[in-house]
């Protein structure tokens, strides 16, 4: 099977970064799908089991949406779409293909080098979804499958199998799929360093071209919060500091010992296949997302979508959404889809160039830092990054600052430094 051109990580964004300077910008597109067969114990995403005939509902609306912020794309060069959720591959093929042919319609797409991913759980795929997703321009599939232990996978409240998982993997590489990548989460209940290293090692042997591994956050409102939260009786059963602590250092030694680079703190991929989208993300490209409650980050407004699934879908079905060009203090919308409009500050910006901007390994550009804020970064930071370089939590090389393999244990503690107010 012939590979795709690969490219380093450098090249990537250094490509995404150029348009920028050009007439027009770059921009990420996330299309959410709300919805999921059963809620995962764990999830606090915005997601829900619905029926057929609303998921269609949901899916007539969100091309309105599409379709009514046609004049804003113009100044923009979509270079990502990702599908997110939710699970999207929930909805039937010809729901997906619906979606991309709304996007084909209004957008002026540069289908060649795009990076379309979609994320996709097993026991919702079959051959026919697959197929089509291929020809509707899906180029790269994010699996969400946490763990290679069904036991585990039960606790989590997951519908699938490792097995389903494992025969949903191989079929897509067998229809043509060459961007591949698996979701995995360690910290899990009752995990044992064993159990987790036998995730990696069975996914490795499957050569995925990219693996994420997070750790569960226990968070308020699951229905693991009321079974695991501190001071419950299952609390004991989480992994204490020390396995949490042997699970994150093999995970980095694995996983570089066979050929994945960390590229992100939380993220491995085999050279050329970082993740365009989310590295879009930290390095601060415009996105744009479309669907209930999706985020968006334009021109330094940030805003949200409405999050009352019956409430956006009404909204939409009233008529026509407007996003205006190069307008986004105005951005939108004589519906009221969009929530939570905040205009960043010019400290809040320079924030997040850093904490975004750490999180990724190559670290951060001094030289972009004074383009986009014409301030320079020492001046902006007197003595905090003098002193972590002497601590040896960041390095400094040349233009680049970035975080040391010290620096990624402790990062939270080290990103909080760059807070300005
Ligand atoms: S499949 Fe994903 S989005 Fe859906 S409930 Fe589970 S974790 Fe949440």
């Amino acid at each position: 099977m012939e590979k795709m051109k690969v490219s380093k990580t450098e090249d990537v964004i250094e490509n995404m970064m150029e348009n920028v300077k050009e007439d027009r910008r770059p921009l990420g597109l996330y299309i959410h799908i709300p919805f999921c067969v059963k809620k995962c114990d764990y999830c606090d995403f915005l997601s829900a089991p619905a029926t057929e005939t609303m998921k269609k509902r949901y899916v007539d609306a969100l091309i309105t949406e599409i379709k009514g912020s046609g004049s804003f794309y113009s100044t923009y060069e979509v270079q990502t779409i990702f599908f997110g959720g939710g699970t999207p591959s929930c909805l039937e093929a010809s729901e997906i293909e619906r979606i991309m042919k709304a996007i084909g319609e209004t957008i002026r797409l540069s289908r060649a080098s795009m990076e379309v991913s979609i994320e996709v759980n097993p026991g919702t795929l079959t051959e026919e979804k697959l197929r089509v997703y291929k020809r509707a321009g899906i180029n790269r599939l994010s699996f969400g499958l946490q763990s290679a232990n069904d036991k585990e996978l039960k606790n989590l409240g997951r519908i699938h199998t490792y097995q389903q998982f494992k025969e949903n993997f191989l079929l897509a590489r067998t229809l043509g799929f060459q961007n591949i990548n698996v979701d995995l989460m360690s910290a899990l209940p009752e995990q044992t360093v064993e159990s987790w290293e036998n995730t990696l090692r069975t996914i490795i042997a499957l050569a995925p071209e990219h693996i994420s591994a997070y750790s569960l956050i226990v968070e308020e409102g699951t229905g693991f919060y009321e079974r695991y939260r501190e001071g419950s009786a299952g609390y004991r059963l989480l992994p204490d500091e020390d396995t949490d602590r042997s699970i994150y250092h093999l995970t980095k030694e694995i996983l570089k010992d066979n050929g994945y680079d960390r590229y992100e703190i939380s993220n491995y991929a085999k050279q050329g296949f970082e993740c365009r989208h989310n590295s879009s993300y930290w390095i601060g490209i415009d996105y744009l997302g479309l669907g209930l409650g999706a985020s968006s980050l334009i021109q330094g407004v940030r805003f949200s979508k409405e999050e009352d699934l019956q409430k956006y879908i009404l909204l939409c079905e009233q008529g026509a959404v407007t996003l205006e060009r190069d307008k986004p203090d105005q951005l939108v919308d004589s519906l009221g889809l969009v929530r939570d409009r905040d205009q960043l500050t010019l400290v809040q910006r320079m924030e997040e160039f850093m904490f975004l901007g750490l999180r990724m390994c190559k670290g951060i550009s001094k030289r972009e830092f004074n383009h986009r804020f014409q301030k320079s970064i020492k001046e902006t930071y007197p003595e905090i990054i003098d002193e972590l370089v002497e601590k040896a939590l960041l390095i400094e090389d040349g233009d680049l600052i970035r975080l040391t393999d010290l620096g990624i244990d402790v990062s939270n503690q080290v990103l909080a430094e760059f807070l300005l107010e």
